[in-house]
């Protein structure tokens, strides 16, 4: 089974366990638009090689689609499609005015020159131009895609419609129209999310387990670090280091930096599995999916999990946690920070205004505290999980708005 296979699996069996009419569940078990395309790119040798992308607009109720563009050397269309979905779920608990979509082309940036990768990003572009556009669809930057490949993006999809058109694409350089506190979205807007949690959860000065030292955990790390919480237990994808004082995490960025792993920085080292069931308050998944599992679900030990990572939790496993009375903030809600950013950098593109840094914080602090506790009190009134909450807040919106379509 292949990481797309368990995504795919995890997201059925939620929305089968979050709604109980059929006739939901059939409606959304499908893309409304998917769009799969083969197309040549001239390699540096001189050679045309072929490659196969895909852009999924799963529903647009909401409004525009929006989601990432991956390019991966494993991806395929169920999972394009899979991530599509969680993309619509993740803009309806937010109250984005989206609907959700995912791109994606199956290559291995690694194995290109920068001049292949933005030929290819262009090349992707000229393919599936003809369905993106600010009010139809708006792609942003997802796993092996950044801000440049944004703008070469951008740029060829100006070219192709004769106009400048900002709001097409975001997560573009800043001079290119991006936002500001983009880059720092996803794990920022977690953080705000998790202060909530521990204020509904009357938790004070937690200690906290992060898994994955990437963008992602590496960003929340930081900003936990900055604000004084003791971080006791952190991984990458070799081991973990423990220190029941807490870990000096600018040291360990530098450590990391050096060496290019994380073992090897004071304190005890430990493996992945051993991290996952520390001893801590808070413990934060921001790495790959299916982390927690029926097998090792009955020892985690933390009160919160907030699932920084997209999936990191199987159905079997959130079952068990939720007897243990443990909080899981669910991905479509904790990291959903670079999505609400990019709404943000919509916004300014579209007015031609630009905000400052606070301003963005501000609004998205705004954002994410009041998204959680839509859901935190939906979950109590359901007396179910924060996933199962957040899975029908969303899909009672895009249901909703689907039958003032008159769809339903
Ligand atoms: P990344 O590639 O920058 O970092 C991933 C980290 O996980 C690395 O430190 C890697 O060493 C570590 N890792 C890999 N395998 C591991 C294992 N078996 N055990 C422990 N650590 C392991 O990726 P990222 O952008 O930080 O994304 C991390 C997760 O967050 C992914 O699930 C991604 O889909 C999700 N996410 C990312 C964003 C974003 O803005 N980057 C937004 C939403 C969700």
């Amino acid at each position: 089974m292949d990481n797309s296979d368990n995504i795919c699996r995890t997201c059925q069996t939620q929305l089968k366990r979050s709604v109980d009419k059929k006739e939901i569940v059939g409606f959304l078990e499908y893309p409304r638009r998917s769009l799969i395309v083969t197309f040549p790119v001239k390699m540096d040798s001189g050679k045309t090689k072929l490659f196969t992308g895909y852009r999924v607009q799963y529903n647009n109720a909401l409004g525009p689609t929006k989601g990432g563009i991956r390019f991966h050397p494993e991806v395929n269309f169920e999972e394009v499609k899979t991530l599509a979905f969680l993309m619509s779920l993740k803009c309806a608990v937010l109250g984005l005015p989206y609907g959700g979509a995912k791109g994606a082309v199956q290559v291995n940036p690694k194995e290109l020159s920068k001049k292949e990768l933005e030929r290819l990003s262009r090349a992707y572009i000229r393919e599936i131009y003809a369905i993106l556009g600010p009010k139809t669809d708006i792609p942003a930057p997802d796993v092996y895609t950044n801000a440049e490949i944004m703008g070469w993006m951008l740029d060829e999809y100006e070219r192709i419609v004769g106009r400048k058109e900002p709001a097409a694409i975001t997560g573009k350089p800043l001079c290119k129209g991006g936002s500001k506190g983009r880059d720092i979205a996803t794990p920022q807007g977690g953080i705000y999310v998790l202060k909530e949690a521990l204020k509904a959860l009357k938790s004070k000065y937690p200690m906290v387990v992060i898994q994955g030292f990437g963008n992602v955990g590496m960003g929340a790390a930081k900003i936990l670090y900055d604000e004084g919480y003791k971080i006791i237990g952190i991984s990458d994808s070799n081991s973990g280091v423990y220190d029941e004082n807490g870990i000096d995490i600018v040291k360990l960025i530098k450590h990391k930096d050096k060496t290019g792993k994380v073992s090897g920085f004071k304190g005890k080292e430990i493996s992945n599995k051993e991290l996952l069931e520390l001893d801590c308050d808070v413990l934060i998944p921001a790495a790959l999916e299916s982390q927690i599992h029926k097998d090792n679900a009955a020892n985690i030990k933390a009160k919160v999990v907030l699932e920084l990572a997209n999936a990191p939790v199987t159905p079997e496993a959130d079952d068990i946690l939720f007897k243990k009375r443990i909080a899981v903030v669910p991905d479509i809600l904790a990291n959903a920070g670079g999505v609400v950013v990019s709404y943000f950098e919509w916004v300014q593109n579209l007015d031609d205004k630009y905000w400052s840094l606070e301003e963005v914080l501000d609004k998205l602090n705004k954002k994410m505290v009041k998204a959680f506790n839509d859901v935190y009190k939906k979950a109590k009134k359901m007396k179910t999980t924060m996933r199962k909450a957040a899975y029908k807040l969303a899909i009672d919106k895009i249901m909703e708005a689907e039958k003032k379509r008159g769809n339903v």
